[in-house]
């Protein structure tokens, strides 16, 4: 056990995951850097210490049992406990075609995008719940997407990224139903608009700017909301 609080991104060697660790860290968090690919793993954690950041690697991929159990070990070797968790790791999934037009959808991606985007994030959660409940101040944040919002329709069709992250919010409502009597606090952020890879870097904000909503929903006091909807300006329409 340490001092310092420690945090799990999935999905943090690059993009708004990346970001959202460094923020953490500059908060004075371990953080524990989830990749997928090793190499690309600890590309990260190498700028993330030269950066001054506690970080460390954790071999994750959201989408394998095995993988995430073996994460979760490493984790409770390593640290013992975990106050914060976001769930970051996301993907479009293809659009070629039509695969995300809701007359041609192909249930391909639609299954391919629900086994990162949410199977994903409540596998990594469920694991790793035994090393949140050790915190005092239990954080949990979904990486989600207004192009999720039933009311706002934005962004282009994508029947099944869009999709994925409505059921992402469905699922932070149900979390946060079932730890209402305890501390353990659940939400959904938005980042925006984000340059990244996911985007082709053709967009508006920074990873930086994209994880900041991220970043006040981990730190959030004990009174904070709970299962809410979030981005940077405030609750977003479900
Ligand atoms: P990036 O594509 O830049 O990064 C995505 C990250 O997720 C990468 O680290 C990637 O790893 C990781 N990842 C993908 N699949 C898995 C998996 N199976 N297991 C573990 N990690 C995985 O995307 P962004 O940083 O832009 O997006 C981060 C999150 O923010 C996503 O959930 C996305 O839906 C959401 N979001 C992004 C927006 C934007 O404008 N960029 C807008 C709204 C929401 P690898 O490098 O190995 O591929």
């Amino acid at each position: 056990m340490t001092e310092n609080k420690i945090a799990l991104v999935t999905g943090a060697n690059k993009g708004i995951g990346f970001a959202i660790a460094r923020g953490l860290g500059a908060e004075g968090f371990r953080v524990a850097v989830g990749a997928r690919d090793a190499a690309r793993g600890e590309t990260a954690v190498q700028q993330l210490r030269e950066e001054g950041t506690d970080a460390f690697g954790v071999a994750l991929d959201v989408t394998s049992d095995q993988s995430v159990i073996a994460a979760t070990a490493a984790l409770e070797a390593e640290v013992g406990r975990l106050d914060v968790l976001v769930n970051n790791a996301g993907i479009a999934g293809r659009v070629e075609g039509g695969a995300q037009d809701p007359s041609t959808l192909d249930l391909e991606v639609v299954r391919t995008v629900l086994e990162t985007n949410v199977y994903g994030a409540v596998r990594v959660t469920n694991a790793v719940l035994p090393l949140l409940e050790r915190s005092a101040a239990p954080r949990i944040v979904n990486m989600s997407s207004d192009m999720g919002s039933l009311q706002l329709h934005t962004g282009p069709l994508m029947a099944a990224y869009a999709s994925s992250k409505t059921m992402l919010n469905a699922l932070t409502v149900q979390y946060a139903r079932r730890f209402e009597e305890t501390p353990v606090i659940v939400n959904s952020a938005c980042p925006g608009y984000v340059a990244t890879d996911f985007t082709g870097h053709a967009a508006p904000r920074s990873p930086g700017q994209g994880a900041a909503i991220a970043l006040r929903l981990a730190l959030l006091p004990d009174e904070g909301p709970r299962g809410g909807f979030f981005n940077e300006d405030g609750p977003i329409p479900w």
